[in-house]
C-alpha cells in the first residue's frame, strides 16, 4: 500500500509537505507508521503541483529518500495545491516512472493506495501504464472525477477484495476515498492536508473512517459515507 498526501491552500513549498516534517513522505518512504500492506516505498515516487491551473509533475521509479535533485530542488517548488506519492508495488505491476502516481488528465492529478483486479476495469487506451492504480486512473477520468464516490462505489462492488483509498485533486478541490486503508486530516491556518497518515504528531490530526468521501474547498472539509 503506498502512502499519499494532498494539500490545499496558500502557497507552500513541496520540501515542506513531503520532505521536512519529521515523519513526511520521505520517512514514509522506509518507514511508515500506519501501513498494513508492504512495509517499504521503494518503488518510485511522484509529486504533482498546480502552477495556476496546469497541473505538473515529476516522477520517479526509485526510492524517495536517496534523491538528491528532489531535496536541492523541492525547496523552491511552491504550489497551492499538491498531490504526492510514495509507491510499495503490488506484485506483479511494472516498476516504471509511468506507474508512480500522480496520474493525470490534464486537469486533476490522481493518487491511488491499494490494489483493484484490473479485470473489473475498462480496457483503457488512455492509461499511462499496465499498473492497477493506472487503469483506475483512467477509468475515474472517463467517468468524471465528480462521479468519484460512484465509482469507487462500483468498483469496489465488482471487487470485494479491492482497496481503493483515492486521492484526486484539480487546483481549486481535494477529493479523497477511504475504502480499505488508513487517511487522516490536518486542518491548518495556511490550507488542509489530507494524507494516508500524519506527517507529524500534532494532535488536530484528525483520522477519517473507512468508507467515507472527503472533500476539501476553499471553505472547508467535508466528509460523507460512501
Ligand atoms: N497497486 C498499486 C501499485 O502497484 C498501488 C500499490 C500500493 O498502494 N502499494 O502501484
Amino acid at each position: 500500500m503506498c502512502r499519499h498526501l494532498g494539500w490545499l491552500g496558500s502557497p507552500v513549498s513541496v520540501a515542506s509537505l513531503v520532505l521536512e516534517p519529521v515523519n513526511g513522505l520521505a520517512v514514509q518512504s522506509y518507514s511508515p507508521r500506519r501501513q498494513s500492506h508492504g512495509r517499504l516505498n521503494a518503488d518510485g515516487w511522484g509529486i504533482g503541483f498546480y502552477d495556476g491551473r496546469t497541473p505538473r509533475r515529476w516522477r520517479s521509479a526509485a526510492p524517495l529518500w536517496g534523491d538528491a535533485s528532489l531535496a536541492s530542488v523541492a525547496p523552491a517548488l511552491h504550489s497551492h495545491c499538491v498531490v504526492a506519492a510514495v509507491r510499495s508495488a503490488t506484485v506483479g505491476m511494472p516498476i516504471e516512472p509511468s506507474a508512480s502516481a500522480p496520474f493525470t488528465d490534464g486537469t486533476w492529478l490522481l493518487s491511488h493506495n491499494g490494489v483493484v483486479d484490473r479485470a473489473v476495469l475498462p480496457v483503457s487506451r488512455t492509461a499511462e501504464s499496465t499498473v492497477d492504480s493506472a487503469l483506475l486512473a483512467a477509468h475515474i477520468f472517463a467517468e468524471g472525477p465528480d462521479r468519484l464516490a460512484d465509482t469507487i462505489v462500483s468498483v469496489g462492488t465488482a471487487d470485494p477484495d479491492a482497496r481503493l483509498n483515492v486521492l484526486a485533486a484539480d487546483g481549486v478541490r481535494l477529493l479523497a476515498t477511504t475504502w480499505g486503508d488508513t487517511l487522516s486530516v490536518l486542518e491548518r491556518a495556511d490550507g488542509v492536508v489530507v494524507a494516508s497518515e500524519p506527517y507529524d504528531d500534532d494532535p488536530d490530526w484528525h483520522d477519517i473512517p473507512d468508507r467515507q468521501l472527503v472533500e476539501v474547498t476553499s471553505r472547508g472539509v467535508t466528509c460523507t459515507p460512501l
